[in-house]
């Protein structure tokens, strides 16, 4: 692209598109790429998973989010967010996938590749890493993981009917998909290295699963880590005794979580605190150690993405055109 854009934005999930709707409504020229469709982290949350958050918390650019229910599912997040593109004409480049991006404030030089393999070159004043979390886990690291009985991310139950599926974790994300696989007919067990659910668990499916536990109709196993994954058994190890357990098992559902991808930010030489993963920046302007380079959305978290989600990281968009304007 021979024009150099005011902004440049890596990301094109709901706080890159929060910029994006930023810099149109101030008139800046924006453009967003994706290595995937817009929203592809949504796209990849479970089926027919519904948000915690209620739509209004989810709105960009003071568009409303209608649904009938109280909550959004993600089908409708999926077509409000499409709206959101339409309605602002947000200049969004779909499968192109940023890999490299050097320069400086006022000359950034951004290189990318299509799902056609053909690459590109842009130029921007400035850039906005806003590349998420979810395309990569965060894995146990133990012998097995590899199998391709072992997912980290769920779609929904309907195949497993039947089975004996492990789900790894306590949060929400494990705590839908073992209540989602025993409604499918799956023989559930949940294995945590706690001995509590994690505190953050939606209060509207605690009831469920405690009693799911507590009946036996969910088996779990507290204080225990998978140490060993096999073709048909898991071998989990107790955190108290270090004695091992091998039981029965078909499928694996590691929800452990996800980690940020640091390699664009420090290829432009952001710093980022070992410890917690966060990119060094100012939380009122979200720029970070680099002039000219920005962060939005639950990359600012680092390892703790339950600090950042959509309903706050849409603000960082505004922050960062009220910050690029006042220059
Ligand atoms: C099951 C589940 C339920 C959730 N429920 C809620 C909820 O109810 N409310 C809430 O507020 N949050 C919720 N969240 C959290 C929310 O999904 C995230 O916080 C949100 O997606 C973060 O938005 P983001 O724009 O920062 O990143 P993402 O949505 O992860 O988007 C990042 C984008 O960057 C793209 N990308 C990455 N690298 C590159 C590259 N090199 N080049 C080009 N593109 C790239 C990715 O393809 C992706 O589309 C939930 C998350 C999960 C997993």
């Amino acid at each position: 692209m021979s024009e150099t854009v005011e902004l440049a934005v890596v990301g094109a999930g709901p706080c890159g598109l929060g910029v994006g709707v930023a810099a149109r409504q101030a008139g800046l020229r924006c453009v967003i790429f994706d290595k995937g469709p817009i929203t592809s982290a949504i796209g990849m949350y479970p089926t027919h998973m519904t948000f915690f958050s209620t739509a209004e918390r989810l709105e960009l650019g003071g568009v409303p989010f209608i649904t009938a229910a109280d909550k959004p599912t993600r089908r409708d997040a999926l077509k409000y967010y499409r709206r959101i593109v339409d309605v602002f004409e947000l200049d969004v480049h779909q499968y192109e996938a940023v890999t490299e991006i050097c320069g400086e404030r006022g000359a950034f030089r951004l290189r990318t590749r299509r799902k056609d393999g053909d690459v590109a070159e842009y130029a921007a004043r400035n850039v906005v890493v806003a590349t998420g979390y979810l395309d990569t886990p965060r894995l146990m690291g133990v012998p097995g993981e590899e199998l391709p009985k072992v997912f980290h991310y769920y779609k929904e139950g309907y195949a497993y009917t039947g089975e004996d599926c492990l789900v790894v974790g306590a949060g929400n994300s494990a705590v839908d998909v073992a209540l989602d696989l025993f409604r499918w007919g799956a023989r559930v067990t949940l294995v945590h290295f706690a001995d509590v659910l994690d505190p953050g668990v939606k209060p509207w499916i605690l009831p469920d699963i405690t009693n799911r536990i507590k009946s036996g109709e969910i088996a779990v196993r507290w204080r225990s880590r998978v140490a060993e994954i096999r073709p048909r058994t898991v071998v989990l190890r107790s955190e108290a005794t270090g004695e091992r357990e091998e039981l029965p098992n078909d499928w694996v559902f590691a929800m452990t979580g996800y980690v940020p991808e640091p390699t664009l930010l420090r290829q432009l030489g952001v710093s980022i605190d070992p410890a917690t993963g966060i990119p060094c920046h100012d939380r009122e302007t979200m720029e970070t150690d680099v002039p000219g380079v920005f962060i939005a959305g639950v990359v600012a978290a680092g390892y703790d993405a339950n600090k950042i989600f959509i309903e706050n990281g849409r603000e960082h968009g505004p922050r960062i055109v009220r910050t690029i304007q006042s220059r």
